[in-house]
Order: C-alpha cells, then structure tokens, then sequence
C-alpha cells in the first residue's frame, strides 16, 4: 500500500485536553509522531487503533473508514488491522518465546497477507531466544519479542509508541538497528511516537508534530530538525540540520568514521559497524559550526568545507545570526553571534569555510 494515505480529521478531550488532528499522511514511509510530553501522542495513537473514540471526526485509511461520526462508522479496535506496540511490551508471562510468536501468527488477521513467524524471527535474532520464559528476557530482549509479535499479527499499520522509552542507552543502541531495518525488510507502514530528535532523525522520514494537542507541522524529517530551535522549543533542542551520506571509510585507529555527503567528506565520531556503502544521516547543529573567512590552518576542526551563504537572520533577542551555507553537498546553517558577522561583515553571497567538529556530530 505504497502510495495510501492515513487520513484523519479527530476531535477527541480527556478532562480539560484537548486533541484537534488533521492530517494526510502518506503511508509510503515512515512518519514520526513528535512532540513534548503531554502534547497528544499517544492519544492520537489510541484513537487511530479505536481503543479511545473521537467525539467527531473520521478516520481513514488506505481507503477504508475506520471511524466516521457523521456516517456513523466506529470499527472497533479488534476489527482495525493495526499492530500497536506499547512502551513496553505486552507479552504473555506464561508462554515462550516461540508461543508467544506462534500465537499471534494463529490469531492473525486473515484478511491481511500475513509475514510468517520465520523471517520475523530471523529479523529479530530471536532464533536463540525461542525456548526462553518471557520474565527471563532483559527489556531490550523483551521489546523485540513484542515487535516481531505485532508484525505477525498482521498488521496494515503499524503504532509504535516510545518502543524505545523503558529501555536504558544500551539497549537503545540493541534495538535501535531492528528499527532501522523495519522498513525495508518488511514495508510495514509505520507510525512511530517519539520525543526523541534523535531516533526521529533515526527512523523516520516524514513527521507529524504536536503540540499542545494540535498539529505544529507536517512535513520531511529534515524540515523538522531545521524548525526545532531554543525560542520555539523547551530549550532542549537547537537548530540543526540533517545531511545524508554514505560511509565510505573507517578509521578505526582514530575512531573516525568518513562519510560522503555528496561533496564534502565529513569525518564523524566512529560508527565500526557500519558498512561501506550504507547511507547514514547525520545532524549538525547551527551552534556547532564555526565561519572562516579563508582556510584556517593549524585548526583542531576535522571539517573545513568551503560554501557561499544564501541567507542570514539575525536574532537580536539573543545577540545571534543563523547563516546557511551552500556547499558541494548539502546546505549548512552555522549560528554565531552578531559580534563576528559584524566583525567578518558577513553577507548572503560571500565565500566562506563552515568549519565543524567531528565530536559535535550526531549519527
Ligand atoms: P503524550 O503521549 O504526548 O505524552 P498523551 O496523549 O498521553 O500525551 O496525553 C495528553 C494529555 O491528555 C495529557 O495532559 C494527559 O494527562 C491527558 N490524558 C491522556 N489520557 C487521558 C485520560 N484517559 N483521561 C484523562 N486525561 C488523559
Ligand atoms: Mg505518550
């Protein structure tokens, strides 16, 4: 269902919130649902699966309704082919592994092409788990049972909500690579809640943003990582933008990593696992770019890459300017103060090196 759509126009309050969403989603790809906690994430989740019901609105997708109040349409929940992943798991405590799997592939949609448990499995590495007791599993462990049971279940749409939240750093970064590959190996449309600018940068490609349960933006991950900024944001967040490349060198010894964006090669903190070849995302943030006005020497900082700057805007609330860089590749946005792009006079049309440490890259 490549080209469908998640259509949603829902009106839902809980107390004194309230949840307003309209939304055309291309399920083609993945879409982050993104915001600070309490914005509506889940709620928007809950009501797409049918557990929570709008008080007006509809919702559809790929061309079936699933809710419509002015047709009178409320599928229930156990009628929408959708695979909800909770934060954590849910599992059965009593069954295996492998019953665990093999019973959602029994109870599985049969109106839905189901994935059988096999490939699921080996998508997973669950093969060497499959004997073990649900409580004898670690939470990373845990999590990726709970996934490949969804998938199994059959699902059309998948809700993944903070699959990531319970699970402390380390068994983020185990889980992060199944994520990852979800959408090649299985196409699954997905929608995936996360307040994590990072895993959204990771996993997904296009984002919806909510705030204060109303939509703040639709668009590619890459618009959102450029509109998130200390004014607009809890402050947790900078602007930023994202740059794709691919690996094309490891140097272990130094713990670098080369990637080509497309022009400039950028070397970033070491990423040993990642094959040559394989396409990466990386985030830049505004305040980790430095200007040159000609090629600095004896400089510390891996990446000097030389652009031209398109466009300038000065925030004189806190005495700072945002430049964007052309380069080769990709187009850079350097934050400094307005003392340098006084004292450099600093203009759209002039040539410049933007100047980033490697150490400041997010990959
Ligand atoms: P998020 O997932 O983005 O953190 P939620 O959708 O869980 O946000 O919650 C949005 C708001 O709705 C919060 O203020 C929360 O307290 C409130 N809320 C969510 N579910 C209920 C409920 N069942 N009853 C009352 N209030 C709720
Ligand atoms: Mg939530």
């Amino acid at each position: 269902m490549s080209s469908d759509l998640l259509d949603i126009d829902l009106h839902l309050s809980h107390d004194d919130f309230s949840l307003a969403v309209r939304a055309s989603i291309d399920l083609g790809m993945t879409t982050a649902v993104f915001g600070p906690s309490g914005s509506g994430k889940t709620s928007l989740l809950r009501a797409i699966a049918g557990f929570d019901q709008p008080g007006h609105g509809h919702i559809r997708c790929g061309g079936e309704t699933w809710f419509d109040s002015a047709a009178g349409i409320n599928i229930p929940p156990h009628k929408r082919p959708v695979g909800y992943l909770f934060q954590e798991g849910r599992l059965f405590s009593h069954l295996n592994v492998s019953r665990n799997l093999h019973y959602a592939y029994e109870r599985r949609r049969r109106d839905v092409q189901a994935l059988r448990p096999d490939p699921v499995i080996d998508a997973f590495d669950l093969g060497a788990l499959l004997t073990r007791q649900i409580r004898s599993l670690s939470g990373g462990e845990r999590q990726r049972v709970a996934l490949a049971r969804t998938l199994i279940s059959a699902p059309r749409l998948l809700l993944l909500d903070e699959p990531l939240a319970a699970l402390d750093y380390n068994r983020k970064s185990d889980i992060l690579p199944y994520l990852e590959n979800l959408p090649e190996r299985f196409a699954m449309p997905t929608l995936l809640v996360s307040h994590n600018i990072d895993e959204v940068t990771h996993l997904a490609d296009q984002a919806l943003s909510l705030k204060n349960g109303r939509v703040d933006r639709v668009g590619t991950v890459a618009d959102l990582v450029d509109s998130l900024d200390l004014d607009t944001n809890t402050g947790r967040f900078d602007a930023a933008v994202l740059v794709e490349g691919s690996v094309i060198a490891q140097d272990p010894r130094l713990h670098l990593t080369h990637v080509d964006t497309g022009g400039p090669v950028l070397a970033v903190p070491g990423l040993p696992t990642v094959p040559n070849g394989e396409r990466i995302r990386l985030r830049i943030r505004a305040r980790d770019v430095a200007i040159a006005l000609s090629r600095p020497q004896g400089l510390s900082i891996r990446n000097v890459i030389p652009g031209q700057i398109t466009d300038l805007v000065v925030h004189t609330s806190i005495g700072a300017a945002d430049l964007w860089i052309a380069t080769e590749g990709p187009t850079l946005r350097s934050r400094i103060t307005l003392a340098s792009v006084e004292e450099l006079d600093l203009t759209p049309g002039k040539t410049v090196f933007a100047l980033v440490k490697s150490a400041s890259i997010d990959s």
